[in-house]
Formats: C-alpha cells, structure tokens, sequence
C-alpha cells in the first residue's frame, strides 16, 4: 500500500494529531495486517509518537524545544529558519507502527503527531505499509 495524506497547518509550530487519519488512509485501502511506514518529506517538520490524551503534553513538549532551540542565534542559514530545521533533525522524519485488524497497535495514551515547526504550510506525511 502506498497512500500520503496532506495535513494543512495553522500555526508556526505545532503538533496535530493525525492518528485517525492515518488508520482512515488504512481501512480506506483495505488494509489488516501489517508493518506502517510513516514518512514525512519536509525538512521543517517532524513525526512523533507521545501522549494524545492530555494536550498539555503537547504544549509543553513544544514549550521545551522552542527554550532550548532559540528563534534568536547566530544561525547562518538565511532563509531565516534555521530553528525549524535543527527541531526537524532533532524529532525525526519517520516512524513505524505495527497494524493489526487494521488499526495502529498503538498504546492506550499514544497518538501520532505531525510536527509543524515553520508553518502554517500544506503539508504530506507518506504511508507505506509492508
Ligand atoms: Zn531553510
């Protein structure tokens, strides 16, 4: 199966959660058992698993990147985002979920989340299951 899904942004960083659309892109495709690819294609932005249940966690996470990642440094990139890039290396392009029954064999607490750090921009994250 190979399917990427757009996941349109509204803020300059921020995670959104995409687990339902990622397990909708599966079942749309008939998909049961399997391992999941997750691959995000941009190099200002990020995929992670983490807590989905309370959005504080989110926020904080956040909260600590943009602290120990500053907007102000002597960066020499000059398209001027050089904070969204080190952010992106720092999170990572990519996970793999285990499928079964069709649904990501996530645990109870986790979702995952795309990782916006220089947005608001449309956005692809490409599944591949194998
Ligand atoms: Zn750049």
């Amino acid at each position: 199966m190979k399917r990427t899904i757009t996941v349109k942004t509204s803020s300059k960083t921020e995670f959104i959660d995409i687990t339902r659309d990622i397990e909708k892109a599966l079942r749309s495709e008939g998909v049961d058992d399997g391992i999941c690819m997750l691959f995000v294609p941009h190099t200002t932005a990020a995929i992670t698993i983490n807590e989905s249940a309370d959005p504080s966690v989110k926020s904080d996470i956040l909260m600590v990147l943009n602290k120990i990642v500053p907007w102000k440094e002597s960066y020499r990139h000059l398209e001027g985002n050089s904070p969204a890039h080190i952010k992106s290396s720092i999170i990572g392009p990519s996970e793999i979920i285990a499928v079964e029954g069709g649904r990501l064999k996530l645990g109870t607490w986790q979702g995952v989340f795309f990782c916006e750090f220089d947005g608001p921009r449309s956005r692809k994250v490409h599944i591949r299951l194998v």
